[in-house]
């Protein structure tokens, strides 16, 4: 049984845990089910990075917070991403936003990204937080002979007008590294991976140490607003609440609440994880010590060298939920693999799965926050694929919000308004297929 955002209308606590390395890798501690009724200051609705970082900086404001999640630690995306850690969110570059809204934006909107990488190595180090964090290349890599010349553009006007330090390759530098084919050139820049559910299970360490009161497989099946707050109905006990932060992201059921509803497009991305390569491919291949790419295609595949010699490798999923893990969709991803690495051909996959993520209209996440003083209700969501370190950054604006603290420069594209709503809901999956089919020819 697979969870369809798009069909289903409530994440159940029965659901199976997705068949991820991180699973395999580390067991977390779910926390235990709301079973009685209980009133609250503060509701959060989702317990990855966005709900739990949320909780946390509620909680070290010192107000009371309960966090609720439909399923079990790791269940959304916490449990199921790459664990790249990007500087970024949503799927506009810096001199995107720069074209959009002038350089100064950019510039405030690049301290937001900068400020959650930071916030989560602050956390690390704060909080002794042990999530594998570990330093290392990200490679992006260009697949045409054009986007070669575009990404290396764009990486010395990152350089010169917002300070990011690259180095740049030609086809040839690239391929003598990697052995690898189909690539025209690259850009270089510092980068960081880790465990993802390691990470989502320390931020519930932290939460839980500061007195926030977690639940998990415990479903919001409905919101009821009421004269001073909100009433939220679980399977197990109404919980009470004067301000609601919904942090379900791309896990959002099928309307679920106004605030929310068409706001975001769910889209599948699928991994997998090879076999531990052999001493011989490694040396073969250049991937022989923990690193990251990217390449440019509109979809992407990104692939990350894990620190037991495995290779992660992940990319587009597909359209429906219920062909996620599909036989077709396994293939459709190795293959991939091994058009780029000829050499990785025959390497044993060893474990498969795919997650939703959040894909706003424009292409821009929001934290945004609706309501009085007595009774407010705020989301963030739309991080597309870069939420690692973004989302918990998201999680402590949106509480910012909530407490009218932090300083927030409300101006900034990513608070000022709400998440646009899609026109013609339905057909989404529809374009989406038909993306998908273009691409397919475009971006052989
Ligand atoms: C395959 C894949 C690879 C990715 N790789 C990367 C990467 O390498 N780097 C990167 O930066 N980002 C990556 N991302 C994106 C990143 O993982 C997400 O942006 C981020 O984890 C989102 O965090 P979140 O807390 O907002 O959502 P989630 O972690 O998805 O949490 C949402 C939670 O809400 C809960 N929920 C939903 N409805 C309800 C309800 N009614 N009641 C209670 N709870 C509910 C769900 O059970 C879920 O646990 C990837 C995503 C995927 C799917």
């Amino acid at each position: 049984m697979t969870y369809d955002p798009l069909i289903s209308q409530r994440v159940s606590p029965s659901l199976p845990s997705p068949n991820t390395y991180w699973h395999a890798t580390h067991n977390c501690v779910t926390p235990p089910a709301l079973s009685q009724n209980c009133k609250t200051e503060y509701l959060i609705i989702g317990g990855g990075y966005t709900g739990l970082s949320a909780a946390i900086t509620l909680a070290e404001a010192g107000e009371q917070v309960v966090l609720i999640d439909a399923n079990k630690l790791g269940f959304g995306c916490a449990g199921r991403n790459g664990g790249f850690v990007l500087s970024g969110s949503g799927r506009l570059s810096l001199s995107a936003i720069e074209e959009k809204w002038g350089l100064s934006t950019a510039k405030a909107m690049q301290a937001e990204y900068e400020g959650a990488v930071s916030l989560l190595t602050s956390r690390i180090q704060h909080y002794a937080m042990r999530v594998d964090y570990t330093e290392g290349p990200y490679y992006k890599l260009a697949h045409t002979p054009k986007q070669a010349k575009t990404l290396q553009a764009a990486a010395l006007h990152q350089q010169n007008q917002f300070n990011v330090p690259s180095t740049a390759f030609n086809k040839e530098d690239i391929q003598q590294r990697f052995s690898i084919n189909n690539v025209y050139g690259g850009v270089r820049v510092d980068g960081a991976c880790l465990h993802p559910l390691k990470l989502a299970d320390e931020y519930a360490r932290i939460a839980r140490s500061l007195d926030a009161s977690l639940y998990f497989n415990t479903p919001a099946l409905s919101i009821d607003k009421k004269a001073n707050g909100y009433a939220v109905n679980t399977p197990n006990g109404e919980i009470k609440a004067k301000h609601i932060l919904i942090a379900s992201n791309a896990y959002t059921p099928k309307r679920f609440e106004n605030i929310v509803d068409k706001k975001q497009f769910p889209v599948q991305s699928s991994i997998f994880v090879t076999a531990p390569l052999s001493e011989q491919l490694r040396s073969a291949t250049g991937l022989n010590s923990p690193m990251s790419f990217m390449d440019t295609r509109m979809m992407k595949y990104y692939y990350r060298v894990l620190s037991d010699g495995r290779l992660l490798f992940g990319g587009r999923g597909a359209v429906a939920g219920k062909n996620g893990d599909n036989l077709k969709e396994k293939n459709r991803l190795y293959q991939a693999m091994i058009k780029s690495f000829p050499a990785l051909n025959g390497t044993k996959m060893e474990y498969f799965w795919s997650g939703w993520v959040s894909v706003s209209l424009d292409d821009l996440p929001r934290i945004f926050v609706d309501g009085d003083d007595n009774h407010k209700m705020g989301y963030a969501m739309g991080y597309c694929g870069s939420g690692v370190s973004f989302a918990a950054h998201a999680g402590m604006r949106l509480a910012q919000r909530m407490l009218n603290t932090g300083n927030i420069d409300l101006s900034l594209p990513l608070f000022q308004t709400p998440l646009p709503t899609y026109p013609f809901s339905s057909f989404r999956r529809m374009a989406l297929h038909g993306l998908y089919q273009w691409a397919k020819i475009a971006e052989r």
